[in-house]
């Protein structure tokens, strides 16, 4: 047997291709002491790999030129040398973009099939759910009555940032990328408005769905959308920034032109990374499966199938070619 694998094969300028990557058959990995052979069975992804392909300073270090992309699968325990996991056992954790690995058992969160299906465990009830909730709960507060607007929301955080924003008692806005998406934030996710930013003036129709400002603003995209955001923001507004996609894939950031806003609302903007948060992940947890149990968390998923499609489901889930959650299956279950 081998082991199928997505490597970095040079650094991206600008829009990433797929001769960006290269598809290799690599040995099969052998677990070490205290580790797990996991066959991967759904790998995720997300926008934050595609900065992990830039050389350049974050929060996390970059993929090298050579090695194996860095992302999140759910798979199978099939050999065990630790005593945490038994072959058998489903689990989640940082794999990277291949169909077998040899991972620390540490490393791992392990995950209930009959909770929901595997897949749900990389988007509603996974890393994108606990940032909407680290995001929204922790560093925005909402108060039942105020108006909250997120971006990328038909995408796997903004998404469930809303509909959290909703169950507690909030005015919610979206804003996505097309009439399609903003109907299935709408009549599927249970937003109250949902704005197009594809189409002109979204400064001006934000103000108008926004008559009392914006108390919260829950950003996954940065640039002009946050921009038009600015514009409408309530006295002591917070800004819970996520992410900042619009900007991954260019040299030239986008000149913000409303910042004053920031000083004459006094605003605070919080900045952060779900993965500081671990305390918080249990809790977190619970309570994404309370409400997904409870029928109060909808959510939708794109399939891509076969590790050999990642490659091109990344580079259209980076351009929104896709609603929610986008996985790639990597074996029949
Ligand atoms: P999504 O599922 O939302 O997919 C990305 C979406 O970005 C696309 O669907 C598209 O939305 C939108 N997008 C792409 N380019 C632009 C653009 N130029 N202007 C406006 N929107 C654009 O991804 P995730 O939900 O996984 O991630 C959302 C954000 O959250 C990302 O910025 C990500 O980096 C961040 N994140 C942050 C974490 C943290 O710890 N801080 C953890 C996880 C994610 P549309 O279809 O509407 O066009």
């Amino acid at each position: 047997m081998r082991n199928r694998q997505v490597r970095l094969a040079r650094r991206p300028h600008g829009a990433v291709r797929e001769d960006d990557f290269s598809v290799v058959d690599a040995p099969m990995p052998a677990p070490g002491p205290d580790e797990v052979l996991i066959e991967c069975l759904w790998l995720s992804l997300d926008p934050y790999q595609r900065m992990r392909m830039n050389d350049a300073p974050s929060y996390a270090p970059s993929v090298a030129v050579g090695e194996v992309m860095v992302g999140e699968t759910v798979g199978r325990v099939i050999e065990s040398r630790s005593p945490r996991l038994a072959p058998g056992d489903h689990v989640a954790g940082p794999t990277g973009w291949q169909c077998f690995a040899a991972m620390p058992a540490r490393r791992l969160r392990t995950v209930d099939p009959g909770l929901a299906p595997l897949p749900a465990h990389l988007g509603v009830l996974g890393m994108p759910a606990v940032t909407a909730w680290v995001g929204l709960t922790h560093m925005a507060v909402p108060t039942a009555g105020e108006t909250v607007v997120v971006s990328a929301a038909s995408g796997a955080v903004g998404s469930v940032a809303g509909q959290i924003a909703r169950l507690r008692g909030c005015r919610v806005i979206g804003i996505a990328g097309g009439a399609t998406k903003c109907a299935h934030v709408v009549d599927d996710l249970g937003f109250d408005a949902c704005l197009d930013y594809k189409l002109p003036g979204l400064a001006r129709r934000v103000a108008t769905a926004a008559p009392q400002g914006v108390h919260i603003y829950f950003d996954n995209v940065g640039g002009p959308v946050l921009d038009a955001v600015l514009a409408t923001l309530a006295p002591f507004a917070r800004i819970a920034l996520c992410g900042q996609v619009s900007q991954y894939q260019t040299d030239v950031p986008y000149p913000l032109q409303n910042l004053r806003s920031l000083l004459v609302n006094r605003v605070r903007v919080q900045g952060f990374i779900v993965s500081d948060h671990m305390p918080l992940w249990p809790q977190a947890l619970a309570e994404l499966t309370g409400w997904f149990h409870a029928g109060q968390l909808s959510h939708r998923e794109s399939v891509a199938d076969g590790i050999d499609s990642a490659p091109r489901a990344f580079i259209a889930m980076l351009a929104g070619d896709k609603v929610g959650k986008q996985v790639v299956r990597l074996a029949l279950q």
